[in-house]
């Protein structure tokens, strides 16, 4: 057990991590290929990061002695998801080195908090309202409609988001709400999504990963596509610059995700960050020579930041419960993985989650090849296999 501040973290030392899903889970075999023990804090008694993990403790985000036990058993704490309370993240920063701060964690988990951090750091958002009070939902201004009214607060994959075009809609979704404060949106006609992902040290060095070409069904990131080719040079810069901006207004340290709006005039405008790896940078692992969560865990250790290189085109698929039940049967049937995994670079991802759910991450794919021609024909193939 190192002291706290004692940095780097050396291998042979223990990463803890706040949150047991899949990001926690790659996270931990990052990990764990490098030498480190991991620790793992879950609510839940059966997750995908405490199956793999050498610790699990089985505890509430805000109990004090589950915190205990982690600070007790990891030399250094880091999260996998933003809904971990921020008060948790201070108490454990007291006696372990914790990163990200609770601070930027309080940023990205409240939309309201997010906007104006973007704004601050000179990087447009969509055009959008606060409503928190009925005088704010009558104020709205008709160049807003029709819009998205998010939740400020535990939206994801698309979850606490209503579509309204008239006022009439807006006063019924936010009271659908529980009138709870909200964001409305402008909808925005939308020429592709992208994001960015970069790591940032203590010392400030910022090392990223090339801009991603994101495809959403329903909300839910479908296919990340990741070549040069697939986006106008100028917007994956701004779309870098950007997002260094905005790690660096936060002082952050850790890995960042920021999600983008690319419109057909060929400006950019943000939509919101992760402040952890993402679900957009998982083709990271097999098409680049260092991992999103392994520069997570050089982050978090205080360990050099390798620049990340990516050496082949990419093409990520997630792979969604609804694949368990495209044959019609009550009953989830596997996927054909023998036909899919006989494709050429194909990666297979499975969460080791148990019970397939329309919606729910069971694991994704990760198509790599020579060319971004063969690895679309390869990615197109498996889609189709799996229905
Ligand atoms: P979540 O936190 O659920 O990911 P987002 O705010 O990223 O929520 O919205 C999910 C998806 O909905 C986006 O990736 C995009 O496809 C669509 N979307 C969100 N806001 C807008 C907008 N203002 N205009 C057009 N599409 C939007
Ligand atoms: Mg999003």
């Amino acid at each position: 057990m190192t002291q706290n501040g004692d940095l780097p973290i050396l291998p042979g030392a223990t990463l803890g991590v706040l949150g047991g899903g899949q990001l926690g889970r790659m996270f931990a075999h990052a990990a764990q290929r490098m030498g480190y023990f991991t620790a793992v804090l879950d609510p839940d008694a059966d997750s995908p990061a405490g199956r793999v993990s050498h610790h699990h403790i089985h505890s509430d985000y805000a109990d004090v002695d589950g915190l205990a036990r982690l600070a007790g058993l990891a030399d250094a704490v880091t999260t996998e998801f933003e809904n971990v309370p921020a008060p948790s993240l201070e108490h454990l920063a007291v006696a372990r080195p914790v990163s990200p701060a609770a601070s930027a964690i309080a940023i990205a988990q409240d939309r309201i908090a997010e906007k104006a951090h973007f704004t601050r750091c000179g990087v447009p958002c969509a055009p959008y309202a606060v409503i928190e009070t009925a005088a704010q939902l009558a104020a709205i201004e008709d160049h807003l409609l029709p819009g998205i009214l998010k939740t400020a607060r535990l939206g994801y994959d698309g979850k606490g988001q209503q579509r309204v075009k008239t006022r009439a809609e807006l006063v019924e979704a936010w009271q659908a709400s529980g009138c709870v404060p909200c964001v409305l949106e402008k909808l925005l006609p939308l020429e592709f999504e992208c994001s960015v992902i970069l790591a940032r040290g203590r010392d400030g060095q910022i090392v990223h990963f090339p801009a991603q070409r994101n495809l959403h069904r329903d909300g839910i990131l479908a296919v990340t596509e990741v070549h040069a080719l697939n986006m106008p040079k100028t917007v994956a810069q701004g779309a870098v610059n950007s997002a260094k901006s905005i790690a660096n207004g936060l002082g952050y340290v850790g890995v960042l995700c920021v999600e983008f709006f690319a419109l057909a005039d060929g400006s950019l405008v943000v939509n919101e960050m992760a402040p952890r790896p993402h679900n957009s940078g998982h083709y990271t692992m097999e098409a680049c020579d260092v991992s999103q969560f392994e520069l997570q865990v050089r982050t978090l250790a205080g360990l050099p930041l390798a620049p990340p290189r990516q050496h082949s085109p990419a093409i990520m698929l997630n792979l969604l419960g609804d694949l368990w039940f495209t044959s019609g049967e009550e009953k989830p049937v596997s996927p054909r993985w023998s036909d899919v995994l006989a494709l050429p670079g194909v990666h297979l991802h499975l969460y080791g989650k148990i019970e397939p759910r329309p919606g729910r991450k069971m694991g994704h794919l990760t198509l790599t090849g020579a060319t971004l021609e063969s690895v679309r024909a390869n990615a197109s193939q498996a889609a189709q296999l799996l229905g």
